[in-house]
């Protein structure tokens, strides 16, 4: 067993430690050892096709990436293999005086509505919430489990992909069906990547001097798996996922909104089972199921050569988003701020340009040369005239997992750090 709780406070890690953050999906375990004062990841990794014929891990430490393909039986030979590396590549767990463990955990249904100390009533409610996310929850349960026996001396923290959205009101968070069903069943609006909004939007703050309390924002989460959120003084009050991740935006594979009765045509008329439906909205939907094509780059370079399908599928990708943007607007009132994150929130500027296309009469615009570009850094993308910022603000959803288990274990009298404060804001410079 690896001594994680021995402080060190002469190890270079600083005397405020580093927390182990761990993603466990179904076949594959991602973990990042992180900083949480810094920020930076100071090793991460990812072990993948856990239960299949061959495995494969990717640790990286030092700038260096080593690679090992095994057969990995289950989640526990995935974390021991991880902890192995550590031990042989680095960095030794010990020296970086681990005080947390953070767990990424999708669901947390309308039980928990911020980070909790794993306990075995925890692990309880969680296996309760699962039936609302079957694909995830589970996963993200046997990677705690294992986590907890391979590594005892630390506590371990879970912090919820749908926590933030904890706050939305009553009449963004209900669907409108006969109240007794969806209360039985749990059927309600409760929003996911909240780690990232939360994250995206308190950034969008500090750099740019103001508080949070003071800004209305609509933060853009676009990644493979898309998501949209309006944010009062900091608090949540809409977002465009809803019970599950299927809702709102389209994605790159699943549809985002669709009228239900489509559901009903193809299982009633076509045929389709409940699982094949299943399959249809979540992977053969959204840009892959209108053109082949799920990855931007590729999309681009279709559209480019002529590509009808891909045209069509970015026009519908773009349509949705605008009007995402244009009922936050409405949900709002107000918007200070408009920030586009994610991977290809972050990457593509001919996504952010046209999203905010011909809305000046808004107050909202997208400079083409503040835009132009990959924005690894905090950057104002609007004209100076704009009533509304649009920025480009990186998420870190690990660093978020790593300071919320921070802050956890510290109101609960752990000893852990202390300043959660950022680095020197990056200047909310032009790009
Ligand atoms: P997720 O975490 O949901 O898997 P990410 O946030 O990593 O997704 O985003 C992945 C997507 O980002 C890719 O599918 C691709 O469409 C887009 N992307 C990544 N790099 C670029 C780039 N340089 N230009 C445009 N899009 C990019």
């Amino acid at each position: 067993m690896t001594p994680l709780s021995q402080p060190s406070p002469s190890s270079a890690f600083g005397a405020h430690g580093s927390v182990l953050v761990v993603n466990s999906g179904s076949s594959s375990i991602k973990y990042q050892l992180v900083n949480p004062v810094g920020g930076e990841a100071i090793a991460s990794g990812i072990v993948e096709r856990i239960g299949e014929e061959q495995g494969s891990l990717r640790h990286t430490f030092g700038g260096l990436t080593t690679r090992r393909t095994n057969p990995i039986a289950d989640h526990s030979e995935g974390l021991r293999a991880v902890l192995a590396m550590f031990e042989e590549i680095g960095p030794d767990l010990a020296q970086a005086h681990v005080v947390a463990v953070g767990h990424r955990v999708v669901h947390g249904g309308a039980v928990f509505g911020s980070p909790v100390i794993v306990d075995d009533e925890v692990i309880k409610q969680i296996d309760q919430i699962s039936p609302l996310a079957p694909l995830h929850n589970p996963p993200n349960l046997v990677g705690i489990q294992v986590a907890r026996e391979l590594l005892p001396d630390v506590p371990h923290v879970v912090v919820f992909d749908t926590a933030f959205f904890r706050t939305l009101p009553e009449a963004a968070a209900t669907y409108a069906i006969d109240r007794e069903v969806a209360a039985e069943h749990g059927v309600r609006r409760y929003g996911f990547h909240g780690t990232s909004h939360h994250y995206v939007s308190g950034k969008v703050a500090r750099v740019l001097g103001r508080r949070v309390e003071e800004l209305n924002q609509i933060v853009l989460h676009l990644g493979n798996g898309a998501s949209a959120s309006a944010v009062r003084g900091g608090v949540a009050v809409e977002t465009s996922m809803g019970m599950t991740p299927l809702e709102g935006l389209v994605m790159g594979t699943r549809s985002g909104d669709i009228d239900p009765a489509v559901l009903i045509h193809l299982q009633r008329n076509a045929g389709l089972s409940v699982d094949e439906v299943d399959d249809l909205l979540n992977r053969r939907s959204g840009l892959k199921g209108l053109s082949g094509e799920n990855d931007f780059r590729e999309l681009h370079e279709l559209v480019a050569a002529g590509d009808e399908d891909a045209t069509l599928a970015l026009d519908v990708y773009l349509h949705r988003l605008r009007k995402y943007i244009g009922a936050y607007h409405a949900v709002l009132g107000r918007v200070d701020v408009i920030t586009f994150t994610a991977g290809v929130g972050e990457n593509d500027d001919i996504v952010r340009a046209r999203a905010l296309e011909g809305l000046e009469s808004l107050g909202i615009a997208v400079d083409p040369a503040r835009n132009e570009g990959r924005k690894k850094e905090p950057t104002i993308i609007s004209p100076d005239w704009c009533s509304t910022l649009v920025m480009v603000v990186p998420t870190n959803e690990e660093l978020a997992i790593a300071r919320q288990a921070v802050a956890t274990i510290e109101a609960a009298g752990f000893e852990g750090s202390s300043d959660e404060s950022d680095p020197a804001p990056a200047a909310a410079g032009h790009a």
